[in-house]
């Protein structure tokens, strides 16, 4: 249960994240779409820098794994096979009392009878299955025949393209195909911000391999995942690894551990790391009456390769990593005294604007012109970000209530006004510590380059 604590704590990063221009409600002047969220200009570069490092460490950086970038229409064949349209479904149940739709495992129990969360009321359906998977019409025709879904998951697209893949990639297993892309479930409760969508993003990779692999490479992607999250700044005593209950797996799994992160409203999944066996490549191999198998050509044997699947969301690993970073402290203004400050402590490398470049006062112009030319010199290699207005102070409060790790200030001294030595060299200011060193323009991208990786 969330303490109010954290309750507030939640409502703070929500209402940071609208005023920082993070994430906004969908078509909000209209309203809002339950379910649905628009990121605005820090928020996608946020997102952006997420999928760029898990593509850059789980598909360039290695030798064992290609990309693929599936349709998100998706043929009902494909669904039907992968068991999604007969069993993709939530148990629903309805509170007479206020009307709400609520999933089977939200009620509340008090005195050993079941609740309505929302109003208390007894009065509730029996529960009944109720299917996720957004259906769509493709072509001028509504009719049965021109059924489409929305994917909701990006994985089965790779499973219908792995024997092209893997014609075109020659790659001998154990190898995997990366995804990264939206997904559509038509969740019953959407809630806890953007943590719960009916519109979200997943990176997937399955990892084909020998059966007799499968169990150790379950451990091994685990310890891969979980180095990933300490990576992007999610220390490991925040991380859970939930071995699923037999009862719980899916029935073809033979393991499946879900990384769960510890959000101020409650520990949830960041993630679901799945051995699934050979089953859908089975199953699509059999509807499709396609040939999905591997030649093994040192045993001369034709097998179905098994898999592992770390699934990620986008959305609830950018909202952890929010989470993470918020934080409240003191920090001198312009005379010296302290004030509480807010500040997200974004991992260099996550944070949305790498660097922010001051000249001290607006109205000097060799000031303003040395910062700009800054400004031109790191942008190639960076986001950065220019600001002239108000105090230093207030423009360094700015820059830490949007995560900016880096600060630049140019100065009479930089001018080589006060003493030739430190002609060309700026402050550098850093965001957790507070600390200014003072460094040389030429070094400088270099420096941050090193910092920011
Ligand atoms: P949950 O139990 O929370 O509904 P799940 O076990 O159904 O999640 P998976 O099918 O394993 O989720 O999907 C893999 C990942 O996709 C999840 O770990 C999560 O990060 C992300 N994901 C799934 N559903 C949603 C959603 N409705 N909103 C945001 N992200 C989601």
């Amino acid at each position: 249960m969330a303490t109010p604590s954290d309750a507030q704590r939640m409502e703070k990063i929500v209402s940071l994240c609208k005023r920082r221009g993070f994430i906004f409600q969908s078509s909000e002047i209209y309203g809002g779409l339950n379910g649905a969220w628009d990121y605005g200009p820090l928020g996608v570069e946020l997102k952006r820098n997420l999928k760029n490092y898990w593509w850059r460490v789980m598909v360039h950086e290695r030798d064992d794994v290609v990309g693929m970038d599936g349709a998100i229409l998706t043929h009902p064949a494909v669904l039907k096979a992968s068991g999604h349209v007969e069993g993709f479904s939530d148990p629903m149940i309805d509170c007479r009392t206020c009307k709400a739709h609520l999933r089977a495992d939200q009620l509340v129990e008090k005195n050993g009878v079941q609740q309505c969360p929302n109003c208390g009321g007894k009065e509730l359906t029996e529960a009944r299955q109720f299917n996720l998977m957004f259906e769509t019409h493709v072509g001028a025709a509504a009719e049965e025949s021109s059924v489409a879904y929305l994917r909701p998951e990006t994985a089965q697209s790779i499973f219908v393209q792995f024997k092209n893949i893997l014609e075109v990639s020659r790659k001998k297993l154990p190898f995997g195909i990366a995804q990264i892309g939206k997904a559509f479930r038509n969740e019953i409760n959407p809630r806890n911000f953007t943590f719960r969508s009916r519109e979200f993003e997943q990176m997937e990779l399955e990892y084909f391999c020998r059966p007799e692999q499968g169990m150790n490479l379950l451990e091994y992607w685990k310890e891969e995942r979980l180095k990933f999250y300490e990576n992007i700044g999610i220390p490991r005593e925040k991380l859970h690894v939930l071995t699923v209950p037999d009862e719980e797996r899916a029935f073809y799994s033979k393991g499946t551990y879900d990384i769960e992160y510890d959000f101020p409203f409650g520990r949830q999944e960041l993630e679901g790391v799945a051995y699934r066996t050979d089953y859908d490549l089975s199953q699509h191999q059999k509807a499709s009456a396609k040939s999905l198998d591997y030649f093994d050509e040192e045993t001369k044997e034709k097998i179905i390769p098994h898999v592992v699947e770390p699934s990620a969301g986008v959305d609830r690993t950018v909202l952890a990593m929010i989470c993470e970073a918020y934080a409240e402290d003191q920090a001198p203004n312009d005379k010296g005294e302290m004030e509480s400050r807010i500040v997200l402590r974004f991992h260099p490398r996550m944070a949305p604007i790498k660097c922010a470049v001051f000249p001290l006062l607006k109205n000097k112009e060799p000031l303003v012109t040395k910062a700009k030319e800054i400004v031109a010199l790191l942008r190639p290699q960076m986001t950065v970000f220019y600001d002239e207005s108000g105090a230093i102070g207030r423009r360094y409060r700015r820059q830490d209530e949007t995560g900016t790790p880096f600060c630049v200030t140019v100065d009479f001294e930089t001018l080589g006004e006060k003493d030739p030595v430190l002609c060309d060299t700026v402050t550098l200011r850093d965001r957790d510590s507070m600390k200014q060193e003072r460094v040389e323009i030429r070094k400088l991208t270099a420096i941050l380059r090193e910092r920011i990786r």
